[in-house]
């Protein structure tokens, strides 16, 4: 219901043009039609104002307040009466609309418009819901049903002051046709829609979907944004957390994920999915189209997963030679073999089990899932046996997972480049040559009151010895037989204490590049 004058209603496209010399903005639907004003007016609403029906009392309270930058709180609604107040606790901005005896109208009975709050920065984005603006774009949609998102966004801005995401504008008006023109059965009408939408604003990432071949209807959806993957490939540890959870919403359908850890140890997600089951199929479907979008040969890549139905063979037939480790937060937490860096120590802790119950043992060794340190690849510099990254993934979307799938996608995206956006200005702040949870590691292990005894031997090299244990440090080539600095690229104990004895203050030397503060800028762009 946007429209900047009344000779202008059949060119919405030309509304920005125009608007720049015309500054006759009327804004229909926001009082009686026998009000004549313009949204200059701070006063729009006043007492005898009336309503068609309460829904359009409240769109016009809604927009009222969006021009005039406050948040309102529908207090009581039912069928006799409307109050609103504004959310800020102490302001005594209040109106009271009440059921006039034609029994559908509304009119204003109580107004109180002063505000003595310090008003809301950008309350329109809040405020602007997208059943708020799919009302106010109904007459622009109603004359031309293709009307693109940018004009809409245009329109919004010059009348409202509005500077609102294209996504959400994009599904106001779906909102706003679906209203019009008849509601779709279901959300997945829209599938293709999302699909050309959400590449056209992320050019170059990788979106797929599969509808049933026999009946047509909407199975799966695969979505890895461009920046995700590149920032996976420039920065993060080729470590891939693979889990899958129940989807809460009318398509009982299941959500995967694939997540990875930044050198911060932020969750870096790098793609996720919706697809009917978890099943080898889905699995390898999953996978096939996470290969396609890295689209290089990644030399050294691990997976780490819970034992999913299907998930490890989809591995072995979509990444062959990755390694694939088995999640241990959940089975044998306590198994000390498990959590051994040196193959030394693992040997003779597996011994230990042999001798207590040889089918356990057995049963250990012939697992083809990876589950202790001690097996791990020294190319992946992250030790972790238990998958953290898909929980706190599964977690962080909890509220997404109960939308519709195009919804679901929709708002996971809008996550995603929110806490891009944050990482990014957080980063500005960062003065040190490490990444902030490593400085904190490194002040942690440089710290430690352990004693160690220290030989060196050679100008690189030293045993270091504690109470109970002993290993040889080698600085040139980054290596302690604990193993720990070869598998996560951080400095272990061993290494602190003997570059310590040594007052060499240069502890990112001996810190693997990926933890670098530049390399995870470089992952943000
Ligand atoms: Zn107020
Ligand atoms: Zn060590």
């Amino acid at each position: 219901m946007i429209y900047t004058d009344e000779t202008q209603r059949g060119c919405v496209q030309d509304v920005s043009a125009t608007n720049t010399v015309n500054n006759d903005i009327l804004v229909d639907g926001l009082y009686d039609a026998s009000f004549v004003g313009g949204v200059e007016e701070t006063n729009i609403l006043c007492v005898g104002s009336r309503f068609e029906d309460s829904s359009s009392f409240k769109q016009a309270i809604r927009s009222n307040a969006i021009l005039q930058n406050f948040a309102i709180r529908i207090k009581a609604s039912d069928k006799s009466r409307v109050i609103a107040t504004c959310t800020y606790r102490g302001c005594p901005w209040r109106i009271r609309a009440s059921l006039c005896s034609d029994g559908h109208s509304f009119e204003v009975r109580k107004l109180l418009s002063t505000h003595l709050c310090p008003g809301v920065n950008r309350a329109g984005n809040k405020q602007a819901t997208s059943s708020w603006i799919a009302h106010e774009i109904q007459d622009i949609v109603k004359r031309n049903p293709d009307v693109t998102p940018k004009d809409i966004g245009n329109n919004l801005e010059t009348t409202f002051g509005l500077s609102l995401p294209y996504m959400k504008i994009w599904r106001s008006r779906e909102l706003a046709r679906e209203q019009m023109f008849g509601s779709v059965d279901d959300n997945y009408k829209w599938v293709p829609t999302l699909r050309s939408e959400l590449l056209n604003r992320n050019p170059g990432s990788h979106i797929t979907y599969q509808c049933d071949k026999q009946n047509g209807s909407f199975k799966r959806f695969f979505v890895s944004f461009k920046v995700c993957i590149d920032g996976f490939l420039a920065g993060c540890r080729y470590l891939i957390g693979i889990d899958a959870c129940h989807l809460k919403s009318k398509y009982l359908g299941v959500l995967l994920s694939a997540n990875s850890l930044d050198g911060n140890n932020g969750l870096f997600n790098i793609a996720f999915a919706v697809a009917e089951s978890e099943s080898k199929k889905s699995w390898e479907w999953f996978l096939m189209n996470l290969s396609q979008s890295f689209d290089v040969h990644i030399e050294h890549l691990a997976f780490i997963s819970d034992m999913e139905k299907g998930l490890g063979e989809a591995i072995k037939t979509v990444f062959p030679h990755a390694e694939h480790r088995v999640c241990m937060r959940h089975l044998w937490k306590n198994l000390k073999a498990a959590n051994c860096y040196s193959s030394h120590e693992f040997n003779s802790k597996l011994q230990q089990i042999f001798n207590i119950n040889p089918q356990v043992h057995s049963y250990l060794t012939s697992l083809s899932y990876k589950w202790s340190k001690a097996t791990f690849s020294n190319h992946i510099r992250n030790h972790y046996n238990t998958n953290n990254m898909d929980e706190s993934f599964n977690s962080w979307v909890e509220e997404a997972r109960s939308k519709p799938v195009v919804d679901l996608i929709d708002m996971i995206r809008g996550m995603l480049m929110e806490q891009r956006a944050h990482r990014k200005s957080n980063a500005v702040s960062w003065r040190g040559p490490l990444v902030p949870c490593v400085d904190e590691y490194i002040r942690d292990v440089t710290t430690r009151k352990e004693h160690f005894i220290i030989r060196q031997s050679t100008a690189t090299k030293a045993e270091v010895e504690g109470l109970s244990e002993r290993h040889e440090v080698d600085i040139e080539n980054h290596t302690c037989t604990c193993g720990f600095w070869q598998i996560s690229g951080l400095p272990c104990k061993h290494v602190a204490a003997f570059v310590g004895s040594k007052h060499h203050t240069l502890w990112h030397t001996y810190v693997d590049e990926l933890y670098y503060s530049y390399r995870y800028v470089v992952l943000l762009h």
